[in-house]
């Protein structure tokens, strides 16, 4: 529990404490501007520790309300630190886009280093991995909102894995839903084509784009065929068991540069567990098949349960063996509405920092580099998801989406169109609904809004 005197900033406190989640806290936070000096007062379990910093100017409304929550995010968080005797690997930092804040402090100073590791406490491992990410950028990296990605969403899969919180629905059971969010979809497509400006990326993402029909599949890339001026256009096929010959053949008829092929893990047991229909020889068959015309990213999870590093080692090294260009390690985040959320037995977080440690270095030895990073909430260990690459074999869509540095027209239940302006440094968004029913019933107000947002 947290009682602060700068209310408005009880969320962003609450998500310090959540780094320190298996402790109870009872925390009190008092703020005092003395001059230029912010004075935080955190008692935490009755324990009271003052922090004060001093900042050079504090005339500007925006400026002042960002310092006083930083360092009131970061006053808690070395209280908490002290109380629990532990460091966090990202520090004080709660958002979802370290990067992003890294490249915002080089252009405002030069270099964010210096920021991450004795402001922001980050550690010296966290600070270079994020260094390193933005060097693979830089080749790709284009700060333009003349640019557009094009994202398209399909929600639905061959079944539910047990660790999925998405709204991603189980094909089977949502027949009555498949060919109406088709239609609508399309109508969506059409109405936005007109949005997009000097096209950077086209991605269809999931859910499991190709559990769909393959005609279902095939009427939406026609339509993105009209967008299309011979971009990387990925679709995340992902799980193995909807990828065939037949839907494989349709993707390169129109197009497709790149799929995703999810194997996760490679222990079949681990597999059977998540609910995923299908078995590790499927990975390795379905990679076969579209490594023929596709560049292929695949993604792993450390930290699934029942696996220790052996087991994650071994998958990583079966994945590296067949050469993907790109691998995403995720590092398992277990929310709200997944089955695993009440049933797991979940590994201590330093195995988890472990595993991830040990997928830096080795997929550094094997020719991997890190070339974009996100963290999420209820992050095992308080770790990040991390994309390599082989050289030049990067997915542009990723790095966009990740840095926010060009306009993404989203289509589709739960896609997210972001309009962004750099004059300004502001970003709006519009949402579509997660609910299928709900996104076809508002399908007309949603592509209203969304030409509103953009024109
Ligand atoms: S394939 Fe992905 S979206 Fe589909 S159920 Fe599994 S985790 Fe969820």
């Amino acid at each position: 529990m947290i009682d602060t005197d700068l209310t408005k900033f009880l969320p962003d406190l609450i998500e310090v404490e959540n780094l320190f989640s298996d402790n109870q806290f009872n925390i009190k936070h008092r703020f005092k501007q003395n001059g230029n000096k912010l004075v935080n007062t955190i008692t935490v379990n009755g324990q009271t520790y003052a922090y004060g910093n001093f900042v050079n100017d504090l005339s500007d409304e925006i400026v002042r309300t960002r310092l006083t929550k930083r360092y009131a995010k970061l006053s808690l968080y070395k209280a908490l630190s002290k109380v629990t005797g532990k460091d966090m690997p990202w520090g004080a930092l709660t958002g979802i886009r370290p990067t992003k804040l890294a490249y915002s402090e080089i252009e405002k100073n030069g270099s964010f280093e210096d920021f991450f590791v004795n402001v922001m406490k980050v550690s010296e491992q966290k600070t270079a991995l994020t260094r390193a990410v933005i060097d693979s950028q830089k080749p790709y990296y284009e700060k333009n909102d003349n640019n557009t990605d094009f994202f398209v969403f399909i929600p639905f899969c061959p079944s539910r894995c047990k660790y999925c919180s998405f709204i991603s629905a189980d094909i089977k059971r949502s027949n009555q839903h498949v060919d109406a969010y088709v239609d609508a979809l399309i109508e969506e497509i059409r109405q936005s084509a007109d949005l997009v400006k000097n096209l950077r990326s086209i991605y269809v993402g999931g859910g499991t784009p190709v559990a769909l029909p393959n005609e279902q599949l095939e009427r939406i890339l026609l339509e993105l065929d009209k967008i299309n001026t011979g971009v990387e256009f990925t679709v995340e096929a992902g799980r193995p068991d909807a990828i065939t010959k037949e839907n494989l053949a349709m993707l390169k008829a129109h197009k497709v540069t790149r799929i995703c092929v999810n194997p996760q893990t490679f222990s079949d047991q681990t597999l059977q567990l998540l609910g995923r229909n299908h078995t590790s020889k499927d990975i390795f068959e379905k990679y076969e098949l579209a490594k023929k015309d596709f560049s292929v990213n695949m993604d792993l999870i450390a930290g699934l349960p029942g696996e220790d590093q052996k087991v994650f080692e071994d998958s990583l090294k079966k994945t590296i063996a067949l050469s993907p260009d790109d691998i995403t390690v995720h590092t398992l985040c277990i929310k709200k509405g997944s089955y695993l959320a009440e049933e797991t037995n979940r590994l201590p977080e330093d195995k988890v920092a472990n595993m991830v440690e040990k997928s830096h270095q080795i997929l550094g030895e094997n020719g991997y580099k890190p070339y974009y990073l996100y963290r999420q909430k209820y992050m095992a260990g308080n770790l990040e998801n991390t994309g390599y690459a082989l050289n030049g074999k990067v997915c542009v869509y990723n790095i966009d989406v990740m840095e926010e540095i060009s306009q993404n027209v989203a289509c589709g239940a739960n896609a997210i169109s972001k309009r962004i302006y750099f004059g300004g440094e502001r970003i709006e968004r519009e949402a579509s609904p997660k609910d299928i029913p709900t996104y076809l019933g508002k399908i007309e107000q949603i592509i209203d809004k969304k030409r509103k947002l953009f024109e």
